[in-house]
């Protein structure tokens, strides 16, 4: 089907008919109530990070303790903190993983975790936030360019224990009874967006809605074969149709899964159907747009991961600019040196066997010439010991400057330092004696045009939060 040009958004047309009738008939929806919140304006929410300094404001989202609704759009886009990870705009609904995986059981376990369709990491960063620090998250993304972003994402998000993989079905085929989490948030056909993306209403159809329903079978298939036993699946799409979401929530049903969703759901959200088939949200109902979620868990006793040692170990005096030396795990791949905790080197190895690896953990070196540089993403992390490269403390306007790549002007600048903002990590600069020279990555750079709106304003951040994992 042919694309409009983005930015040029299609008259709005409300529900197609036929989705609106298996709405009335099937689920029991007030559609006139669904189609005037679809025409009103969506909300905007934003998660914080809970291991960085975070903005704290708005209406606290219900089913999420770090999520909040803002009354107005700011210009996100010129507000430092967003570059720093501090937090991540996401719309509410998709928030109610954290709900979801209180029940699973598995909160205060060390896991390996596969989101399988990850990008832009909405749902990874927040699963990296709700997994213990010692668990591994492997977040995969077929497409090049979102998995660029995802990367950024997951990288400015800070945390330690993160591989990116650029697997499909087959790879992750070869990995049976691996993952003790894996979330899927299948692509589909976007129903729960109408209002957020009109352009999904053009793109819609009865063909499309088939279409996904087959792609998510062999995705669902592929995750549920990838869980451990006592595993959990966490399956969610942004639609409403019952093809795409408890028809695949069956299938797996009549497999022995066990569904853990209480039937007693958040206040606004739908328990779908028969108790045990998922949770529905509708823009009429929540602050926040279309959504379905469930969550399954594999039959068997779930076992903990091997946590020995293994005697093979890497060293490299870049571990010392790390907060934990001994426990990283150090790879050169790609010429990049990337970290990770050393207890997930053996399963490392497994998932490099099997899956085209991108990043196998944070990525914290990379040669300029003949010698290393600290990249970008070690900047970010919490991996950083706190002392291991001066730091330059810049105000917001500067802040701005440098992420929209400029050289700041100095006296005496040598060396390599790290910007900060509010005391949270940004990116390098280099030293070349009046000026500094700017080392935040070109694609990350700010490029929109001052903006006419709003800009972000956080009255109360705290500062000084205790920032190790
Ligand atoms: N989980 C993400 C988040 O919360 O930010 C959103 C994921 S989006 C709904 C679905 C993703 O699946 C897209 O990034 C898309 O590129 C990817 N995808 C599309 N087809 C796929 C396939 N056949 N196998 C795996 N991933 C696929």
């Amino acid at each position: 089907m042919g694309r409009t040009k983005p930015g040029t958004a299609p008259p709005r047309t409300g529900l197609p008919e036929e989705l609106a009738l298996r709405l009335r008939t099937d689920h029991g929806v007030d559609t006139t109530a669904l189609d005037l919140a679809l025409a009103a304006s969506s909300p905007v929410s934003f998660r914080t990070n809970p291991l960085k300094p975070s903005p704290a404001c708005g209406t606290p989202v219900p089913w999420c303790g770090v999520g909040h609704v803002l009354p107005d759009r700011p210009a996100f886009t010129f507000d430092p903190f967003l570059h720093a990870g501090a937090y991540y705009v996401q719309e509410a609904s998709s928030m109610l993983l954290e709900e979801a995986f209180r029940v699973c059981g598995l909160t205060d376990r060390t896991v390996l975790a596969l989101d399988l369709c990850a990008a832009p990491g909405g749902k990874s960063t927040h699963l990296r936030s709700l997994l213990t620090p010692a668990s591994l998250l492997v977040a995969n993304e077929v497409d090049g360019q979102r998995r660029s972003v995802l990367q950024e994402n997951l990288w400015k998000w800070g945390h330690g224990n993160v591989v990116v993989t650029a697997g499909n079905n087959n790879h992750f085929h070869c990995l049976p009874g691996t993952f003790d989490v894996v979330v899927l948030d299948a692509p589909c056909s976007g129903e729960g967006m109408f209002r957020k993306d009109p352009h999904a209403l053009t793109q819609w159809s009865p063909g499309l809605v088939q279409q996904c329903a087959r792609v998510q079978r062999d995705l669902v298939d592929v995750a549920w074969r990838s869980l451990r036993p006592g595993g959990v699946l966490f399956y969610s799409t942004c639609t409403w149709e019952e093809c795409e979401n408890e028809d695949h929530v069956r299938h797996l049903l009549e497999q022995g899964a066990e569904s853990i969703l209480p039937t007693a759901a958040p206040l606004g959200v739908v328990t779908s159907g028969a108790p045990g088939l998922g949770w529905r949200c509708y823009p009429h109902l929540i602050q926040g747009e279309g959504f379905y979620l469930s969550a399954l868990r594999k039959p068997g006793p779930w076992t903990p991961h091997d946590a020995s040692i293994p005697a093979r170990r890497s060293s490299s005096p870049w571990s010392e600019h790390l907060v934990d030396p001994n426990g990283s795990h150090l790879t050169e791949h790609k010429t990049i040196l990337h970290a990770v905790d050393v207890r997930w080197q053996r399963s490392l190895d497994a998932l490099m066997a099997a899956v085209p690896v991108v990043s196998p953990g944070i990525p914290i070196a990379q040669p300029k010439g003949p010698v290393l540089h600290p990249h970008p993403a070690l900047a970010l992390s919490l991996l950083l010991r706190q002392d291991a490269f001066p730091e330059l403390d810049l105000d917001e306007p500067s802040a701005i400057r440098y992420l929209k790549g400029e050289a700041l002007p100095a006296l005496d600048a040598r060396g390599t330092t790290r910007v900060v903002h509010r005391g949270l990590g940004l990116g390098w600069m280099q030293g070349a004696g009046r000026r500094w020279n700017n080392q935040w990555p070109s694609a990350w750079r700010i490029r929109a045009a001052h903006p006419s709106v709003t800009r972000v304003s956080w009255s109360s951040i705290p500062t000084g939060q205790d920032n190790s994992e």
